[in-house]
């Protein structure tokens, strides 16, 4: 599948992108992910969004396009990508446009991740990842917590609260989201891309997604 994830943070993209890539092995591809690795190993990249991603803010167009441009030649995206938290502006949308067209690359649909306001505040405010930047993965202290000791049940290393996952950050991130991302719903449905679902559940979404994927 070729599909984007489109939602506010906390929306359960993440969550629904790894379910998907179960699927058929189409690999996922976290802009966020990728950028936090950058961070913890204080490459280059790492230094220059560390600034912007502890306030919540977006890091700026030219560099996710740079990362990306790299990242969606790689081998393992020939048989298909989940995009989770790129595209995430409208210059960003219509640069990926241009690159999946000289790549000769056409996208099944945008998948917009419908959540209500006060699900999401809840789940952010609740949610820690792994601190190992290999695993990264996503726990919940209400519906999905970390082993005893707040250790990671896949890698055993430590589950934190994130940096941008602090209230004054999460209120920040989720008015850039209206700004900046917001707009992408109008942008994909001109291009007649846009396919919504209301997404309580992860594993309902996948399979509502499964069933739109088929011919
Ligand atoms: P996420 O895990 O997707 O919520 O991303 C965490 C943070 O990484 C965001 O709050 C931004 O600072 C940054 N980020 C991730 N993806 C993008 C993107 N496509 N454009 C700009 N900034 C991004």
């Amino acid at each position: 599948m070729r599909i984007i994830l489109l939602g506010a943070p906390g929306a359960g993209k993440g969550t629904v992108a790894k379910l998907l890539s179960a699927v058929d092995g189409s690999v996922q591809i976290s802009t966020g992910d990728i950028l936090r690795s950058a961070v913890n190993q204080g490459s280059d990249l790492g230094k220059k969004a560390k600034k912007y991603m502890d306030q919540g803010d977006l890091v700026p167009d030219s560099l996710i396009m740079e990362i990306m441009e790299v990242r969606l030649k790689e081998d393992d995206c020939r048989n298909g990508f989940i995009l989770d938290g790129f595209p995430r502006t409208i210059p960003q949308a219509e640069e990926l446009a241009n690159l999946l067209d000289k790549m000769d690359i056409k996208l099944d649909f945008v998948a917009n991740l419908e959540v209500p306001r006060d699900v999401i505040l809840d789940r952010l405010t609740t949610r820690r990842t792994c601190s190992n930047p290999e695993c990264q993965e996503i726990f919940n202290i209400k519906s999905n917590p970390p082993a005893a000791g707040g250790k990671c049940t896949k890698c055993g290393s430590p589950v934190v609260q994130r940096d941008d996952e602090t209230e004054e950050a999460i209120i920040n991130r989720l008015e850039i989201y209206n700004q900046k991302t917001a707009p992408l719903i109008g942008f994909y449905e001109r291009s007649g891309l846009l396919e919504n679902f209301i997404s309580l559940s992860s594993q309902e979404t996948v399979e509502e997604i499964e069933r739109k994927l088929e011919p």
